[in-house]
This record gives structure tokens, sequence and C-alpha cells, in this order.
């Protein structure tokens, strides 16, 4: 443990602590297991102290606390994070967010909340205003508001509204900074992607200001095809058509759908599944688009509610999920194709790797124009082999977010803000306290 943590604790008050290892050990993990190569470098590493402020006040007080005795900082939501982002490197505090869940007010489409509610949660709280969430990642049922703003990009919504990066998906966020005596500073507007995907290194977050979307009544269904081709020409067509309202669009190759235990019944044996989220009001449209062209197997009303698995845990990196339960062999990538030749670009793909690849997408907007990304499940055999796929989809125009790396820098190419979040950094965590390990390109001033 850090020498200065006995000190520190002390400082706290009575800001909850927990210091007892196996707890402190088990929470210092996100979901870095789901690459093999991220597993073996991140395996053991913890905080030594997990603390869980409830207001901003008690987070000034750990930052304080934190700056004094020059101990790491580590922020934590619910650690679902993929990249090992709420994983502390240099042992010191795990900052847990999720008490920090006050709604302050929510008015003209904008809801102003504390970092630590559940997406979920949130939702629920907003429908009777008619409102819901613009884009949510498909772990909404256990990811915090602040998680998704710090560690994700995008999701189920980003077809209508692109990822986070896009201007005006943030409206505002409050951080506190690390020193000893720390200062909250509102980010507003573009200024907000400071904190966007800088899993933390950044600022502590203790309220955002997130714009809403209409709160339509969803519907999800799965539909048939015989071809991976086909659904991804139709899904293309549909996310296109502007005037089909939708929250979802994700096809899905076999045999990925084998895997998806209990809506197994409604995909049929060797034929590829469309996964949407249409708008009830949208259904008619939808199937008249549809024709002949697939056959739906499963339509219903969609809800978070327990007892009834979403469509979309089926989606985006639930596919990975979904398939590890049943074969630890398998990883996935992140990957964004050309938006005007993307279907030829997707099938050039799976056909390059017949073995190894296992095809879903996800139409998205990215800068205004609608594209699939995609986070194929990959059958692992080595480093080498991995990286030379990723190589190979580069050479032939498909980018690539390298999801098996830890550091800001190597992880997200297609990221706007990386200069103004190192400068940034300097303003706000001088000291290199907050994340340390996951800014490569940081280098702390010496101490005076
Ligand atoms: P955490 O994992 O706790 O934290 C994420 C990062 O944010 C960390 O670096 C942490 O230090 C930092 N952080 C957390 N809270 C704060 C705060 N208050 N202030 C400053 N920094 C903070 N992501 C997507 O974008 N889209 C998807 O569709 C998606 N699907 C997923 C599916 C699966 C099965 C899994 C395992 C992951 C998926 N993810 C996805 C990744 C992840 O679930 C999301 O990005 C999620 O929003 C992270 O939220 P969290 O509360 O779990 O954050």
């Amino acid at each position: 443990p850090h020498p200065k943590l006995g000190a520190l604790i002390d400082a706290l008050g009575d800001v909850p602590v927990v210091t007892e290892a196996a707890t402190v050990r088990k929470r210092s993990r996100d979901f870095f297991w789901y690459s093999p190569i991220l597993n073996a470098q991140l395996h053991g590493k913890s905080a030594d102290v997990l603390v869980s402020p409830r207001t901003e006040a008690e987070v000034m007080r750990v930052a304080a606390a934190c700056a004094r005795f020059g101990v790491p900082i580590t922020p934590r939501g619910a650690a679902t994070g993929n990249y090992g982002q709420a994983v502390p490197l240099h042992g010191g505090v795990l900052l847990d967010l999720s008490g920090l869940t006050e709604v302050e007010w929510v008015r003209g489409g904008v809801v102003r909340c504390g970092p630590g509610l559940v997406m979920s949660e949130l939702d629920a709280m907003l429908a009777p205003q008619g409102l819901e969430q613009r884009l949510h990642p498909s772990t909404k049922r256990r990811a915090t508001v602040g998680g998704f703003v710090a560690g994700g990009s995008g999701g189920i919504g980003s077809i209508t509204y692109g990822g986070l990066r896009e201007p005006g998906n943030i409206r505002a966020a409050r951080i506190v900074t690390v020193e000893p005596e720390p200062h909250a500073i509102e980010l507003r507007g573009d200024a907000a992607q400071k904190v966007n995907r800088a899993y933390g290194t950044t600022g502590i977050i203790t309220a955002l200001e997130m714009p809403l979307a209409p709160a339509w009544p969803w519907v999800e269904m799965i539909v048939a095809f015989d071809t991976f081709a086909g659904a991804m020409a139709f899904g293309h067509a549909a996310a296109l058509a502007d005037g089909i309202v939708k929250k979802l669009i994700a096809p899905i190759a076999w045999p990925l759908p084998s895997f998806f235990a209990e809506v197994r019944p409604f995909c049929p044996e060797g034929r590829a599944v469309l996964i949407v989220m249409v708008a009830e009001a949208s259904v008619e449209s939808f199937k008249a688009l549809l024709g002949g062209d697939g056959d739906i197997t499963l339509e219903r009303p969609a809800s978070d509610a327990p007892g009834q698995t979403p469509l979309y845990e089926y989606t985006w990196n639930h596919t990975t999920l979904q398939m590890l339960k049943a074969d630890r062999g398998v990883t996935y990538l992140q990957c964004l194709f050309p938006h005007d030749r993307v279907l030829e670009s997707v099938g050039e793909m799976c056909a390059m790797f017949p073995e190894e690849l296992l095809g879903h997408c996800e139409f998205i907007r990215f800068g205004g124009r609608v594209t699939a990304s995609a986070l194929p499940v990959i059958r692992f055999s080595t480093p080498e082999r991995l990286d030379a796929i990723m190589a190979l989809h580069e050479a032939h125009g498909v980018m690539i977010a390298n999801p098996h790396v830890m550091t800001l820098e190597d992880g997200s190419r297609h990221k706007r803000a990386d200069a103004d979040q190192i400068g940034f950094k300097r303003e706000v965590d001088p000291m290199g306290l907050l994340n340390p390990g996951k800014m490569r390109s940081f280098v702390p001033a010496p101490r005076a």
C-alpha cells in the first residue's frame, strides 16, 4: 500500500472508505478480460482503498487529500469499461462516483444530473416527462452517465444522434480538479469534450448536462435473412430511411445468433438476423420497406425492466459477451467502415477472414453520414495475428480503434481532442494523480 495511506484515510473524515483487500481488488476490475492482451497486463492490479463520496464537497475533500499526500486517484462508475479504463495501475484511491445521483433539474429537453446515475434508472425517471437519453451503451442497465461520458463512445441511439463526440451531445460537464485546494470548473459546449472518453484523466466529473430525446414507445424486433449480406443491405436501407424513427439497426451473421440463449428460438438455424428498435409509429413503414426481404420472428414492446433481456443486450459489445459465455477463445475488434462503400467493405472483411471473424455491425451516424461500426468477434490465436488482422482492416480503408490497449492515445484514433486534453490536464491535474498511466503522453511537471 501507499506509505501515506493511513494519513490520507484520516484526512477523509466521514467519507465512506473500504480497505478490505478482497473487496477493493474486486471493485478495481472492469471488463478488460474481453481482451486476452489486456487480461495478461492488468491481472492483479488493484487500488489500496475504495472511497465513496456522496457529494461534490466530499469529492473535493478526497481530491485535496490525494494531492496533499501524492496518492493516485482513479474514478469509477459501474466499471463496465472494456479497456481497463477504471483499473488503477498504481494503487491508491478507487473513487466510486456511483453515490452522486442527484437530478438537479430537467428543463427545455435537457437534464442536469450527478455522474453516478445508472442510465436505465435515469431514463425511468425521465419517462413520465416523455423524455429519454439520446444515446446509451448496451450496458445501459448497469453503466453510469458519468462513466459513459468519460469512458464510452456511442451505442443505441447513435443511428440518429451519432456518438458522444458529435457537437451537442454533451451540453456541459462540471469537474473537480486534483490540487491541494481543488476547485470546480464548468465546461460548456465544445469544452465538455475535454472529458469525453478521457478515462477520468482530465478531472472528476461531478455533474453533467445531457440533451434529451423524445421517449417514443419503442418496438424491438428480430428479422431473419438468408444471408448476412441481405441483412446488411436491408439494414442500410432502413438506416437511410430518415422518416423511420429508430434507435438500433444491427445485422448479425450466423453463427452468432446461436449463442443468444433467451431469444435463440427466434433465430432460425443458419440464418443471419437483424435486431432493430423502431418507434411504434414507424413499425408500419418499417414493414412496408422490408417487404418480403426478411421474416420478422419476434416483435414486442422494448423495455429495460427486469425479467426480460432487452434485445439491445445482443448487440454492440454484448454480442461478444453472449459468445464469451460459451467460448472463452474469442475476443473482438472495433471497426468503422467507410460510409461511401459500407456494404462492399463489410463484405470484403468477412471474406478475408472466413474462419476467424464472426461479423455483426451497428449502423450509426458519424460526422453526419450514415455508416456501419462493428465489434466483430474474433477467434483469438496469437497477439501477432490479432495485430495483423487489424492492420489488414486498416490497409483496406476500415478505421480501427484498438480495444486491446489501455492508453487513450493508442486506443481511439478517431477521437478529436487529444492535444486539447493533454493541455487541459496540466491545469486540472498538475501532479498527474488522476488515473496515472492511461494518458501516455502526459508528463507531470517536476515538483518544486
Ligand atoms: P466505468 O467503467 O466505471 O468508467 C469508465 C471510465 O470513466 C473510467 O476511465 C473511469 O475512470 C471514468 N469515470 C467514471 N466515472 C467518472 C467520473 N464521474 N469522473 C471522471 N471519470 C469517470 N461502450 C459504449 O460506448 N457503447 C456500447 O454499446 C458498449 N457496450 C458494451 C457492452 C459490454 C458487454 C461491455 C462489457 C461494455 C460495453 N461498453 C460500451 C463499454 C462500457 O460499458 C460503457 O462505455 C459504459 O458507459 C461505461 O460506464 P461505467 O459507469 O461502467 O464506467
